[in-house]
């Protein structure tokens, strides 16, 4: 297949983007390196089934010749304001990515009959009041809040996606991603898994946002792109699927865990609750819809999918990345 990705230098875009050539697709990344790397494409570069496009996806996509899917990862992802690659410093870029790229995205996808998969987030549950969290939840969002931006825009997109499934029958998927790490994180997003192993790898104390009591899921980056590529090469599947690691851990817990597999001394910092407005206190993925559908579930426990991403993490900071 010929497949378009946008958000090809990030995180998730590059492991993605690795996997499809692999497995012989030509890929067509997209990014403007807004919060990717030049690291990620120039690994990518090895591939003769590669080509990068550096583009903005909030403006109209240039003409890239007959394509098969449209694969939408592009969006800043962290919600840490102090972060200058968090999207509360990025407000207004975050919703025209997730609103204009998608409309450019979903357009492309409709002038070639090609497939179309939104990377959504369980962000869009909000602060949930439902536990664990099923795709039929509708979620509890405050829309003037500082998350809004991402939260109503990952909303919007996926309201577009179904409009143009509805409206022209067009093929769509949307992956609900939540919380996930692994190597190639950027070390300074402020996303939390980020943070506290560079905390614990330069032997500082590792920052608390209010007590640690509140609760998220991790799930190891391998787990979620063969979640995403089975849900991709599935026959049809016009509805939103949960994909993420159900294992619940609080943040106190998993800092913790940091620290005792790197044998970092220094402990823990507990900081202000009031960095992260509308912080959600739960997060716990109901994976049953995956499961059936995809015979999906996680293999890799939230130690040893750390264990790997901080050696990834160490060679990094080694090499002065
Ligand atoms: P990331 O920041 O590592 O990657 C995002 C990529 O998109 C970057 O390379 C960035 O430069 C690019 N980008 C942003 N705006 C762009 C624009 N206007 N034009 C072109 N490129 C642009 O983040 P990630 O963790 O890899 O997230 C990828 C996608 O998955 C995002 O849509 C995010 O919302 C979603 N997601 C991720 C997680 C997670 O835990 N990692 C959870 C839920 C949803
Ligand atoms: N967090 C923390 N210390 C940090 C970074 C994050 O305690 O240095 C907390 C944050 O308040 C949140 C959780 O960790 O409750 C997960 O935050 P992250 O930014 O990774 O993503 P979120 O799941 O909130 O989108």
């Amino acid at each position: 297949m010929r497949i378009v990705l946008t958000g090809v230098a990030g995180f998730l875009g590059s492991h993605l983007a690795e996997r499809l050539l692999q497995e012989g697709h030509q890929v067509l990344g997209l990014d403007n390196f807004l919060t990717g790397s030049r690291a990620n494409v120039a690994a990518l570069q090895a591939y003769p089934g590669f080509t990068f496009v550096q583009h903005d996806v909030e403006d109209p996509w240039p003409d890239l010749g007959p394509v098969d899917a449209v694969l939408h990862f592009a969006s800043p992802a962290s919600p840490n304001p102090r972060s200058p690659f968090g999207y509360p410093n990025l407000p207004i870029r975050t919703m025209r990515t997730n609103a204009w790229g998608t409309y450019h995205g979903l357009e492309m996808a409709r002038a070639h009959a090609a497939r179309f998969m939104l990377a959504s987030t369980s962000e869009i549950y909000g602060d949930p009041e439902v536990h664990p969290q099923r795709e039929d939840y509708w979620g509890h969002v405050n829309p003037v809040g500082e998350r809004a931006v991402y939260d109503e825009a990952k909303r919007f997109a996926e309201a577009m996606t179904m409009a143009y499934h509805r409206r022209h029958g067009l093929d769509v998927r949307i992956v609900r991603i939540f919380n996930t790490y692994g190597p190639r994180m950027r070390m300074d997003d402020g996303r939390v898994i980020p943070n506290f192993i560079v905390q614990a790898l330069r032997r500082e104390p590792l920052t608390i946002y209010g007590q640690g009591e509140q609760t998220r899921s991790f799930c190891y980056v391998d787990d979620l792109i063969e979640g995403i590529v089975r849900l991709l090469f599935l026959e049809a599947a016009p509805f939103p699927v949960n994909l993420g690691n159900p294992q619940e851990y609080t943040i106190l817990a998993l800092a913790r865990l940091v620290n005792e597999l790197t044998g970092n001394p220094a402990g823990l910092r507990f900081e202000p609750a009031m960095y992260r407005q509308g912080d959600p206190k739960r997060r716990q993925p109901d994976i049953t819809r995956a499961r059936h559908l995809l015979g999906w579930e996680p293999t890799v426990a939230l130690p040893e999918g750390l264990q790997r991403t901080i050696a990834d993490f160490r060679q990094r900071l080694a090499r002065g990345d």
